[in-house]
């Protein structure tokens, strides 16, 4: 009996999205097939990426990885949301919080019942009704009891790789390090059939994984896949990012503040801060973003803010021929609601679900392709969202605020208008919470909503309202600061880099 040759995964690029699909790989069918990985130390990754959502947490769960060491080696913080500030106009702030907000009923979401007390004349902000956001605010955290927050990860990107290289490697991912000069194709199927890199080695494959980040060598540079630009939606094109010293303890939520022509994040972990300054070239000078960047840097910079620049949009395909692509060579749409390190976690799931692949699963690529398209588009249109209504005065938001959006998104912001109707699809990640959140933050009121809330008294409206708040508020007391819980759950204790 002859005996099946193996299948062969080779994975090119070792950022984020390399190692999280060698890590996921390797786990679920490493018996199956031979994983190798090439990365480049002389190139190096994009060194960003460490604010995280939720759907991390099941990912980790799926490669069994355990909670407390995965904290302490990447320095990581937890995330309860995101403030953002100033996006409406100038020192206005709100919260979009990981979480439920509120309690819905099985006929009214939750917005309804805070609608009506609004124009009652009672009820506070939406996010009052938040555990998450109220907590964060508070700079308060604990894990399962006394109070179960939904919540994510700030970590260091670098160190990120690293920890899952030593779960990868370990477990029978084959790494090699060196620059792929040339991607060779199969002269009769068109396919990719060896990685040839500038030592001279020649690593064959049978399904080619491109993580070479914004280079996407594999799926654009070889297979010449085509990307449908969305720069006329969200037109920023550059970030600088820097780290700092810390000067305080960190807060469990990324900040995203706007400037007048784009916004600053700063994310903090537990021995630094991670700064970035995001913005349009076409209203802002380098120079200008550096010097502003640095000016609102809390603490010491720990080296000179580095300058990337990106194109947004997508791929046309992920998967073309024997080639997926994921991470940011498949496409990138700004971190403002950190989304990228989840759309690699999606993409390597649903690559799990279609193993093996052959070379002939056309039907299997498309479900594939039209997943991750409406994916990134739902993303798209979430992260526009907050653009379109602003209220700021500066030309940028000023023709953010004018632009047309994605008919997608048009019919969201119409529907909610008339009648505070969100929704939540098959392939969409963000929860009607988080549509209200930005929604409502953004200043947005709908004219209408559903009336079944009005058939109560108010004094009821307010009593059930007033009960949610309270069972918030008696919460917070039990949980410790976030600083006092990660120095017994995780504490990387580690010396800053000068
Ligand atoms: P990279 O990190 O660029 O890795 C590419 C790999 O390919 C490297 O190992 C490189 O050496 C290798 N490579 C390239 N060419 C060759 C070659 N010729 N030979 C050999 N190897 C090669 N995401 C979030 O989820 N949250 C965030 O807060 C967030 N913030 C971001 C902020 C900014 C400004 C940007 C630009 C992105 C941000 N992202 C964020 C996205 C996130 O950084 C990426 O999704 C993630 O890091 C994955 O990157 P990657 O692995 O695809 O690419």
């Amino acid at each position: 009996m002859t005996e099946q040759p193996r299948y062969r995964v080779v994975i090119a690029g070792g950022g984020t999205a390399g190692w999280v699909t060698a890590a996921a790989l390797v786990r679920h069918v490493g018996p199956l097939v031979d994983i190798t990985l090439v990365e480049s130390d002389a190139i190096g990754t994009v060194g960003v990426g460490e604010s995280t959502i939720p759907t991390a947490r099941s990912f980790h769960a799926l490669l069994g990885i355990n909670e407390r060491v995965f904290m302490r080696e990447t320095n990581a913080t937890f995330k309860l949301g995101i403030s953002f500030e100033n996006w409406l106009r100038d020192g206005d702030r709100y919260f979009h919080p990981f979480g439920t907000v509120g309690r819905s009923m099985p006929l009214v979401d939750f917005q309804h019942f805070w609608l009506r007390a609004r124009e009652r004349g009672f009820g506070g902000g939406y996010t009052d009704y938040s555990l998450e956001t109220q907590a964060a605010l508070a700079g308060k955290f604990a894990t399962g009891d006394p109070a179960p927050l939904s919540f994510a990860y700030h970590l260091d990107a670098t160190a990120y790789a690293a920890f899952l290289r030593g779960l990868a490697e370990p477990a029978g991912v084959k790494r090699v390090e060196g620059k792929i000069r040339q991607v060779e194709r199969d002269g009769d199927s068109g396919d990719i059939a060896a990685l040839v890199l500038e030592s001279g080695a020649r690593i064959e494959g049978d399904l080619f994984i491109d993580c070479t980040g914004f280079r996407a060598l594999l799926i654009e540079e070889t297979l010449q896949t085509g990307f449908d630009d969305w720069g006329k939606w969200l037109p920023t094109d550059s970030a600088f990012a820097v780290q700092s010293e810390t000067t305080e303890p960190p807060v469990p939520y990324t900040r995203a503040i706007a400037h007048g022509a784009g916004w600053r994040w700063r994310i903090p972990l537990q021995h630094r801060m991670g700064n970035g300054f995001v913005f349009s070239s076409a209203h802002l000078s380098d120079d200008e973003a550096r010097e502003q960047l640095l000016a609102a840097v809390p603490g010491k910079p720990l080296f000179d803010p580095r300058l990337i620049r990106y194109r947004t949009g997508a791929r046309k395909r992920t998967w073309n021929r024997n080639c997926i692509a994921i991470g940011l060579s498949s496409g990138f749409i700004e971190p403002l609601e950190s989304t990228s390190i989840h759309l690699v976690m999606i993409a390597v799931t649903r690559l799990l679900q279609n193993f093996p692949l052959r070379h002939d699963m056309v039907a299997l690529a498309e479900r594939f392709n039209e997943q991750s398209r409406a994916e990134t588009e739902h993303v798209r249109d979430f992260i526009i969202l907050h653009y379109t209504l602003n209220q700021r005065d500066e030309p940028f938001w000023r023709e953010h605020a004018e632009r047309a959006v994605p008919d997608s998104l048009a019919e969201r912001i119409a529907a909610y208008r008339e009648g505070a109707m969100a929704w939540q699809g098959a392939d969409d990640l963000f929860r009607v919470d988080s549509w209200n959140a930005v929604m409502t933050g953004q200043g947005m009121f709908p004219q209408d909503y559903n009336r079944m809330p009005a058939l109560m008294p108010d004094a009821d409206l307010a009593r059930a309202l007033g009960d949610l708040r309270a069972g918030i508020a008696a919460q917070l007391p039990k949980l410790p600061s976030q600083t006092e819980f990660l120095a017994g759950y995780c504490s990387a204790a580690k010396e800053v880099a000068a």
